[in-house]
């Protein structure tokens, strides 16, 4: 069995989930928010509200609110830290290569999804319990993405 990354760099990676949960980055209201979307995990019972504001087709603030587990939170902090500035193309994208990260196995993921910091998300793979967690914040940033889209056209 290959080992995606080495324990020294799991370890690592574990610690900034930790403190992205404990700590999350971006919490709270966005009051001029373009798109506000609720996201929910019944599984865990973890509950995220996303707020995005797109200036011409740019995220230009993103905030979230919510609770849920570490995981959840975690996920929810490190991707509003990735999308601000963002095209919503691009971070369609960005959701396509995380959704890969976090749901097929290392060895299958070809070619391997540039992720950049969010790589720390992924051992999240292993634990077909917490899956749901980690991808709840971007299920719910697709559908954002979904409704500013349709609303452009
Ligand atoms: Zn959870």
């Amino acid at each position: 069995m290959t080992q995606a990354v080495s324990e020294a760099t799991a370890a690592l990676y574990q610690d900034v989930i930790i403190d992205h949960g404990r700590r999350p980055r971006n919490f709270g209201d966005l009051p001029d928010a373009t798109r506000t979307v609720e996201g929910i995990n019944p599984l865990c019972g973890d509950q995220l509200t996303l707020h995005l504001k797109f200036d011409d087709g740019v995220i230009s603030a993103v905030a979230f609110e919510g609770s849920g587990c570490a995981i959840s939170q975690a996920s929810a902090s490190l991707m509003t830290g990735a999308l601000k500035g963002m095209r919503t193309s691009d971070a369609l994208a960005l959701f396509g290569r995380v959704h890969t990260m976090l749901t097929v196995q290392p060895d299958e993921q070809t070619p391997e999804p540039d992720v950049g910091k969010l790589a720390v998300l992924s051992g999240v793979w292993q634990y077909p319990a917490r899956v749901k967690c980690a991808t709840l914040a971007w299920q719910t940033l697709r559908s954002a993405l979904d409704e500013q889209s349709n609303e452009m056209e």
